[in-house]
């Protein structure tokens, strides 16, 4: 068993960031990075709206360094999954197997994932960058092209409209004939002349992974069977987010979709000591700085709580 000032579950820009900072603080940090550390960053490529990186910056990069910096600043790491937590009684405990630690602060940085559609030509062209799970991330790699967005929410509207600002068209594919996002979004998406829909729509195959490239989409409406192909050059897929938080069940407050609860403008939740930060907690903006953001706010929120509430 051991005993941490503060405990960091998740890694990512904002446990790391986190680390980073509570490192410096002298709280000697212990993260347990989950056995895939980095996050959603260790799946892109080139990372450009990342401040510091003018000529971009590889994702995994990236989080090598956020993760070096961490370490040299004091942060221990452990590359485990954690198995269970219980936060009902000062100190929290954190278990990994059957290892129990400790903690008098928890910060939680677990993240959240991008649904896909799971078909086998997406996996092959996501690792060639023609398709993206974010279109403020990699959109500007499109511009003046022709691109599709699969889904019908919020995210797919926001994705779709701000792609037909850089792209030449952008068709959403969705799998009904009417939307699951608000009729603000809605209105918007309708009103933009360079943005259509296909309606009752799946897609089967992006084409072209021989090719190593995006070349079109073939999709296949729901209800006739007919197939057809759409010529593209990026697809990007906003079927929704799922935040890991399987963990805090029952634990930590969280909203219907999963996401953790905290109080506005902070990254206190539910259980005082325990702080949650990045996407986990995030299901707006989502973005590698942002998350950065929320981390540093973490760590300097367990800093202070714990000085008024030492153990
Ligand atoms: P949602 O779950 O709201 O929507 C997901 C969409 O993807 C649905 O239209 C769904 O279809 C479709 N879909 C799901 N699985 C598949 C699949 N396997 N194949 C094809 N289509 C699929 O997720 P969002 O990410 O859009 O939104 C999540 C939350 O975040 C919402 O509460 C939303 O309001 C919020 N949000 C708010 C924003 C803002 O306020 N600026 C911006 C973005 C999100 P179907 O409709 O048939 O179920």
């Amino acid at each position: 068993m051991t005993h941490r000032e503060t405990l960091i579950i998740g890694s990512g820009p904002a446990g790391y960031t986190a680390a980073i900072y509570a490192a410096r603080a002298n709280m000697k940090p212990l993260v347990i990075e989950g056995e895939q550390w980095g996050g959603q960053l260790m799946l892109t490529t080139d990372v450009f709206n990342y401040p510091g990186f003018p000529d971009g910056v590889d994702g995994p990069k990236m989080m090598e360094l956020f993760r070096d910096q961490a370490v040299k600043q004091g942060a221990e790491i452990m590359t485990e999954f954690v198995t269970k937590v219980d936060f009902s009684a000062r100190p929290f405990g954190v278990w990994v197997g059957d290892t129990r630690h400790d903690a008098a602060t928890v910060i939680v940085a677990t993240g959240a994932s991008a649904k896909w559609l799971d078909i086998p030509s997406e996996t092959e062209l996501r690792k060639v960058g023609g398709v993206s799970a974010c279109a403020t991330c990699d959109g500007p790699l499109f511009r003046g092209k022709d691109v599709v967005v699969v889904g019908g929410g919020d995210t797919a509207l926001e994705e779709a409209t701000y792609l037909a600002k850089l792209c030449k068209t952008v068709t959403v594919v969705h799998r009904r004939d009417s939307l699951r996002g608000c009729k603000a979004m809605q209105d918007r998406a309708f009103g933009t002349p360079n943005l259509t829909f296909l309606w009752d729509s799946a897609v089967d195959e992006i084409q072209d992974p021989a090719k190593q490239e995006v070349t079109g989409v073939v999709v296949r409406n729901v209800k006739s069977g007919d197939k057809k192909l759409l010529s593209a050059q990026g697809v990007f897929i906003a079927i929704g987010h799922k935040p890991a938080t399987e963990l805090f069940v029952g634990k930590l407050e969280m909203n219907p979709a999963g996401y953790l609860l905290v109080h506005a403008g902070t990254t206190k939740t539910n259980v005082p000591g325990v702080f949650a930060c990045g996407d986990v907690q995030d299901p707006t903006y989502r973005q590698a700085v942002t998350a950065a953001g929320t981390g540093c706010m973490a760590a300097l929120e367990a800093e202070r709580w714990l000085a008024e509430h030492p153990v």
